[in-house]
């Protein structure tokens, strides 16, 4: 069952779009605001084993949204307004999409709160801070392209529980003597070995409380982590369509299945580098870890980021930055001509100086 959300100013009746340095809703036609009263329904933590059964959910369409696949990457948007290029890879390949259906509703949302004017601050900023990158790239990347969207997001709970077992090293030195048959005389040296420990055993408890994955294909999870992750826990508001209101919406199209194989992986590799902190010693080997998981819980959320895809050199790059703290991340293209440029200038200034020392050792 698809319900349509539809908001009208109560001043004039146009509509209305969410405007993210008021953080309200805001008129378009006569400047009328209106505050979003957390209205959805209070945030709930889905046990992740039932998530992973269920098969139908709750699903809405957005008033004035028009939802676009790429053909290139197979992102699908539900973009503000009609478009040519892809908000994610920069291609223009878009073409009003037949979906299947509707895109399921959410349990929560993160607001924008930095504007596209500030946004549009930040990428220049950091733009000019490249000094590898290539000179055109202010060119090639139009900051008219920049777009606010709500990317889709898996969190999971998880409490952690880790047995572990190590052979500890430790670094030591011994001095010996030798006979240097060149010299023909006796010498000291000094030599590094390992040694090895009695196996040491722990424990690591541990609480995640969000953990982010990314619910698009199209745009791997390392994207959120580059413009610092986000803070869910503590920011999250119950889901409520009027947050969308204005912005692009990418869909989700990852299966929360196959979302929650890369979320185990990644608390199993953050559990693992901590157990593998507690292991005294230098060195280790023969690290063995079991890990016993409980209390799993899921949540479908949209955080907000600013995207500018681009093409360079027929691959896409995308910048992404933070739509709550304006942190800048993402693809940079490195311009190889100016690192050559960098190597020789170096090389050029070594060689200058052992010329130098040359000439005062004459
Ligand atoms: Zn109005
Ligand atoms: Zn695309």
């Amino acid at each position: 069952m698809a319900d349509i959300y539809t908001v009208r100013c109560r001043s004039c009746g146009a509509s209305v779009t969410y405007d993210a340095g008021r953080e309200r809703l805001k008129c378009s036609y006569c400047g009328a605001e209106a505050a979003i009263a957390d209205l959805g329904a209070p945030i709930t933590e889905v046990d992740l084993e039932a998530a992973l059964q269920q098969a139908e959910a709750r699903r809405e369409v957005i008033e004035g949204h028009q939802v676009r696949t790429c053909r290139s990457c197979g992102a699908a948007i539900a973009y503000q307004e009609a478009r040519a290029k892809c908000d994610f890879c920069g291609a223009e390949a878009v073409e009003v999409a037949r979906l299947e259906q509707q895109p399921v509703r959410p349990q929560g949302v993160l607001p924008f709160r930095v504007t596209p004017d500030s946004a549009k601050a930040a990428f220049q900023r950091w733009l000019k801070s490249l000094w590898f990158a290539p000179s055109d790239l202010a060119q090639r990347s139009r900051i008219d392209d920049l777009r606010g969207v709500y990317l889709p997001c898996w969190t999971f709970d998880a409490q952690v529980y880790a047995e572990w077992r190590a052979v500890p090293g430790y670094h030591r030195t011994r001095t010996e003597r030798y006979y240097d048959a060149s010299t023909q005389s006796w010498k000291t040296r000094t030599t590094t070995y390992v040694e090895w420990g009695p196996p040491v055993t722990g424990q690591h408890r541990d609480f995640f409380d969000d953990l982010l994955v990314s619910a698009l294909r199209s745009l791997p999870t390392r994207y959120l982590d580059d413009v610092g992750g986000f803070a869910t826990p503590t920011d999250l508001r119950p889901y409520e369509p009027a947050y969308f209101l204005g912005w692009d919406v990418a869909l989700p199209d990852k299966p929360l299945r196959e979302a929650w194989t890369e979320g185990y992986r990644r608390i199993t590799e953050l559990t693992e580098a901590a157990c593998k902190r507690a292991i005294p010693g230098d060195t280790y080997k023969d690290f063995h870890m079991r890990l016993h998981l409980s209390g799993l819980t899921t949540k479908l959320v949209y955080v907000p980021v600013y995207i500018l895809a681009y093409r360079y050199g027929q691959k896409p790059y995308r910048v992404v930055i933070h739509g709550r703290s304006g942190v800048v991340g993402g693809d940079r293209p490195i311009s190889w001509l100016k690192v050559v440029l960098l190597v020789l200038l170096i090389g050029a200034g070594i060689g200058a100086l052992v010329y130098w020392l040359n000439l005062k050792s004459l």
